[in-house]
């Protein structure tokens, strides 16, 4: 079968016109740059965000365009607000505050909360894929969303190769995976994993609406939503533009990784977002020979930070050759080895984020600390 090329698909979106009816989309500069990844093809419009709702229906139209091309699968397209000059966001002059009260929520999900962690390699993905676990095991209902679409590990985590389906019950949306009783949603389920994709801000965010909006997700308690790591201007804007309920953040104790987990901590600070809490990983090692503990990184980091910065601390989890073994080969801990103590810390320290979720007390306010021993 032939590639498609960027320039075929910007061809077939000369015959979308813009609303007005006079240009097209393509002559008035809103697409953005376009990814294709083996037969699904991913861009976005970049429109003002006041007039958001007027272009849904060309939205919908480029998408529908493109889809009728000989050898697309999939196509996704978002509608998104570019930083304007000056580095203002395109929702207005005011300073870039909260614009969590502006998300759109997803119908059915009663919480989004996220997972996050200032730098890579933390364990940030284990730690969400297992919260969500915990949660589950609580009895609800929860989905986890794999938003580190520069490195996706959730096809990983839980051992799911496949792509999703058309939703049967509504045809336009995808159907969440599911595994462990978790809904899930990754880009790596669409996206070929051998595939290196080149993402662009805008792009970014796109792809996650879309996972988050045309997805079917089913009524959730809550959605876990692994973040990609750092703190830069795409995290930022994702922790502005998902409604989130909270976050938790997850470091290991060291000085170094601190140091960023602070920088974490503090930009959901800035956008009002709720920290539910600090997650220690790696916090230290028991000899499987000698069966004594060693603190590789200095253990109580953490603790120590979330001390100073007045948020609560969620908990410690060891780091365990095994937990390691289990969670790179798609069976996570608390699904498979759910008697052991690690699974009871992750059990815990989700037993408390759905309580700060429902007691609202979150660490913008005074918050009682939660110590998970
Ligand atoms: P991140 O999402 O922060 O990049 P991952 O969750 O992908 O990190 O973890 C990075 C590596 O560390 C993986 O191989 C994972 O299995 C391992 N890992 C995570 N937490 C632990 C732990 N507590 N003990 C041992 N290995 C761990």
């Amino acid at each position: 079968m032939s590639e498609i090329t960027k320039e075929q698909v910007l061809e077939t979106l000369k015959s979308v016109k813009a609303p007005g009816g006079d240009v097209d989309i393509v002559s008035s500069g809103m697409v953005s740059e376009i990814v294709i990844a083996g037969n699904n093809v991913m861009f976005a419009l970049q429109v003002d965000p006041d007039q958001a709702a007027a272009f849904e229906p060309v939205r919908q139209a480029a998408e529908e365009a493109v889809s009728a091309m000989p050898g697309v699968e999939k196509v996704m397209v978002a509608l998104t607000a570019e930083k304007k000059e000056g580095g203002e966001t395109g929702r207005g002059k005011r300073a870039p505050q909260p614009t969590q009260a502006q998300a759109p929520g997803i119908p059915g999900v009663s919480h989004i909360i996220a997972v996050a962690s200032g730098k890579g390699g933390v364990g940030k993905s284990t730690t969400a894929i297992n919260l969500a676990l915990g949660l589950a095991a609580k009895g609800l209902k929860v989905g986890i969303l794999d938003a580190d679409i520069y490195g996706p590990s959730l096809p990983k985590l839980l051992g799911l190769h496949q792509e999703p389906e058309p939703d049967p019950e509504n045809p336009e949306k995808l159907k969440a995976l599911e595994a462990y009783g978790l809904k899930a949603m990754s880009i790596g389920f669409v996206v070929d994993e051998a595939t290196p994709v080149i993402w662009r801000g805008p792009m970014v965010m796109s792809a996650l609406q879309q996972m988050m909006h045309e997805i079917s997700w089913g009524d959730l308690d809550v959605m876990v939503v692994d973040m990609p790591p750092g703190t830069g201007d795409a995290q930022l804007t994702m922790a502005q533009q998902v409604p989130l309920s909270g976050a938790v953040i997850v470091s290991t104790p060291q000085d170094l990784a601190l140091i960023d987990a602070r920088k974490g901590l503090n930009m959901f600070k800035r956008v009002n977002v709720p920290i539910l809490g600090i997650v220690e990983n790696m916090s230290y090692f028991i000899c499987p020979n000698c069966e004594e503990r060693h603190e590789i990184f200095g253990h109580g980091g953490a603790r120590q930070e979330a001390e100073k910065m007045g948020v609560p601390f969620l908990g410690e989890v060891p780091l365990d050759p095994d937990l390691r073994a289990r969670s790179d080969a798609g069976k996570p801990v608390v699904a498979t080895d759910a008697d052991s103590p690690h699974a009871a810390v992750y059990r815990q320290m989700a037993d408390n984020i759905w309580e700060a979720l429902h007691t609202g007390e979150t660490g913008k306010r005074s918050m009682p600390r939660i110590v998970v021993e």
